[in-house]
């Protein structure tokens, strides 16, 4: 693998910087492989976090000249993986410095940071990691190459891409929905409650059951509860099951999907088909999360 941190000189987004390794290195392969990357680009070591409450860390010197990766024990393959590249990400964004000490923690919320314009400095640094871990390890031109070959969104796909990719489901999951051409939402329950999810403002319409909150009653959940790995049916659902009435008019059809995980999660993908407006999508991007 022929590259090194001059090769990256100049660059500062985390796009141009995927960009860039991406050019340098055209024939890096699927799964990408993060450690040696991190190798090359003056990444002295991998070593576990021992600080409770954080995933993940970065430890450099002001100059930064070289850098040491914390990980939490315990977490996936797939996990730590994202969290390498998410730390690769503090270490080579120019703007990302290290604070007095030179140790930057980052929790588990902050490693789903989405936002890249928040106003928050520290909030928008970790979407910032975030973009460059899941451009890194999901490069574009191939993932949406797996894409566009789907003919009806199927939450087999995210398992299936996920795989291939070697990230987490959920990793896959915001991906998945953000550069699918489909109205899709994945939402990750636990126990019965909305933990979190991930929709295309642009295309999925504002999902009114909010993190906490029970899964809606009339939901394909409450039917029957399915084992880890198992994949229920495509089945047709009322829109406003999860959407507010006025959403669900502009909604001709909506479908739930669920898969089962470990420990009482599941995800369920949510495809709606929305009613055309003047320019076909769906606009209320000032309340994306
Ligand atoms: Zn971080």
């Amino acid at each position: 693998m022929n590259i090194s941190r001059i090769d990256l000189d100049g660059v500062g987004s985390p796009t141009a910087l995927v960009a860039r390794i991406l050019q340098l290195v055209p024939d890096l392969p699927i799964p990408v492989p993060i450690v040696t990357l991190c190798e090359r680009l003056d990444i002295v070591g991998i070593e576990e976090l021992h600080t409770e409450g954080f995933e993940a860390a970065l430890l450099t010197d002001e100059l930064r000249s070289s850098g040491t990766i914390l990980v939490a024990k315990g977490r996936s393959p797939q996990r730590r993986r994202f969290s390498i590249g998410h730390e690769l990400g503090h270490f080579l964004i120019p703007t990302h410095l290290p604070p007095p000490g030179g140790l930057l923690q980052c929790s588990a919320d902050q490693l789903r940071m989405l936002d890249t314009k928040d106003q928050d400095k520290r909030r928008r640094m970790e979407a910032e990691a975030n973009s460059f871990a899941a451009l890194l390890l999901m490069p574009l031109t191939i993932l949406r190459k797996h894409l566009q070959r789907i003919r009806q969104p199927d939450i087999s796909d995210i398992v299936r891409l996920a795989k291939l990719f070697d990230v987490s489901k959920e990793a896959m999951s915001r991906s998945y929905v953000d550069y699918s051409r489909e109205a899709i939402a994945i939402v990750v329950v636990s126990k019965g409650r909305v933990l979190r999810y991930y929709r295309n403002a642009r295309h999925f319409p504002w999902i009114a059951i909010a993190p906490g909150m029970i899964v809606p009653a009339d939901s394909v959940w409450h039917d029957r509860r399915l084992a880890p790995g198992e994949i229920g049916e495509i089945v047709e659902w009322e829109p406003d099951t999860w959407l507010d009435a006025s959403s669900a008019r502009k909604t001709v059809s909506m479908t739930e999907q669920l898969l089962g995980q470990d420990n009482g999660f599941s995800m369920f993908m949510l495809v709606a088909e929305m009613r055309n407006d003047d320019d076909g999508s769906w606009s209320d991007t000032s309340r994306f999360r």
